[in-house]
């Protein structure tokens, strides 16, 4: 079930030229009316419910409608990411609203060095993978 845009939350990222929505979509379905300066899914039967563009909007505008066996008709589970934690909101078809908070990461934010303690790249146009070092077995 694709995304829809809570229209009266969206302010077209301030009118910035590539908004948070089009840019993390990994599928490029989020378009910006730059005649509103509302965001929409262009092609929802696309849409595969990563919810990256959800937590990505910084006004919360965004929603996926979620399948019924996980989200009952009438519910909404609604992620709210920060830095350090997400955060899901859980609203029932009865009206009671739960929310759970889950840390996603063990380190500070910045302290990661992707290539710390890994070797120079070596011959790009050799067929091994990264971490093989040495001929690779020849096949007969
Ligand atoms: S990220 Fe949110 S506020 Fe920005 S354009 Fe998309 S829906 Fe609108
Ligand atoms: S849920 Fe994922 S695939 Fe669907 S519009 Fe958002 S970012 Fe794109």
């Amino acid at each position: 079930m694709p995304t829809f845009v809570h229209t009266d939350k969206c302010d077209g990222c301030k009118g910035g030229e590539v908004t948070a929505c089009m840019y993390i979509c990994p599928n490029n379905l989020m378009k910006l009316d730059t005649d509103r300066m509302k965001a929409f899914n262009q092609e929802p039967e696309q849409c595969w419910e990563c919810q990256c563009c959800v937590k990505a909007c910084p006004q919360q505008a965004i929603e996926v409608r979620s399948f019924q066996d996980w989200v009952p008709m009438g519910g909404a589970a609604i992620p709210m990411r920060t830095d350090t934690a997400i955060m899901w909101t859980i609203k029932f078809r009865d009206g009671g609203v739960d929310r759970y908070k889950f840390p996603v990461r063990t380190t500070p934010v910045g302290s990661i060095d992707p290539y710390g303690n890994k070797p120079e790249p070596g011959d790009i146009t050799a067929q091994n993978l990264f971490t093989e070092t040495g001929d690779l077995p020849v096949i007969s």
